[in-house]
């Protein structure tokens, strides 16, 4: 059987300098998170609010915890104290009631706006037009609690790399066109979250900057 570690060390590898990887952890037992980080791993990204705070106080502090899935508004105070990057904030409302949690335990968080692309309605995330409207409309920078550093996306779940390469291309435009609109006085918003087990090659070639990877290191999932 192959190691998480020699999982992680064939992932890494292959990393161009400048990309990192979140070791999406969601679904395996802290065990298993245990051994990634004994090999150095220490972004680590869950998708459910449940998980990540049961999990957490189980690790090392030094873990940066990246939230990587629908979050329910109800969630958010719960997570504020462990997480280090909301990766997945799909709306204004949301990043409002971000900044208001994390104003009231007085904190600062990285958020990533989440774009949908994806063919699948069911994934969630701004359409393009919604958040370059929400840009112009100073709706995505005006939190002292909140740095905006990028965008996430998912693509399609589909063998066709022509289209997935076209998803991950659109979101590198959509990125690039915020960072010279509403973000051009951010230091902050320099990452493109994109590239799962079977795309992150495709993505990287599209400029991501952190791939999120849970398959090709944990292994598969039992749900
Ligand atoms: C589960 C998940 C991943 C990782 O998927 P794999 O195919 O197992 O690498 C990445 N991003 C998000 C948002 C996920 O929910």
């Amino acid at each position: 059987m192959v190691s998480i570690k020699e999982n992680l060390e064939k992932v890494t590898a292959q990393l161009p300098n400048g990309v990192r990887l979140v070791a999406v952890s969601k679904f395996h037992p802290v065990e298993e998170l245990a051994e990634a980080y004994e090999a150095g791993q220490r972004l680590f990204g869950e998708n459910r609010a449940q998980e990540l705070i049961a999990k957490a106080p189980q690790l090392p502090e030094d873990i940066r915890w990246h939230f990587i899935g629908h979050l329910q508004k109800n969630k958010v105070r719960a997570i504020m104290p462990h997480v280090s990057v909301i990766e997945s904030v799909d709306s204004v409302k949301l990043l409002s009631l971000i900044e208001k949690e994390a104003a009231r335990i007085d904190r600062t968080v990285d958020v990533l706006l989440q774009l949908h692309v994806a063919q699948e309605e069911t994934k969630s995330g701004f359409s393009v037009d919604e958040v370059l409207e929400a840009g112009e409309a100073g709706e995505l920078t005006c939190y002292p609690h909140v740095r905006v550093c990028g965008v996430m996306a998912m693509a399609s779940l589909t063998d066709d790399m022509e289209q997935v390469a076209q998803e991950f291309d659109l979101v590198r435009r959509t990125y690039l066109t915020l960072k010279d609109g509403p973000f051009d006085e951010s230091e902050d918003f320099n990452e493109l979250s994109m590239g799962m087990s079977d795309d992150w090659q495709v993505a990287v070639k599209y400029g991501a900057t952190l791939v999120r990877i849970g398959t090709a290191v944990f292994g598969p999932r039992s749900y």
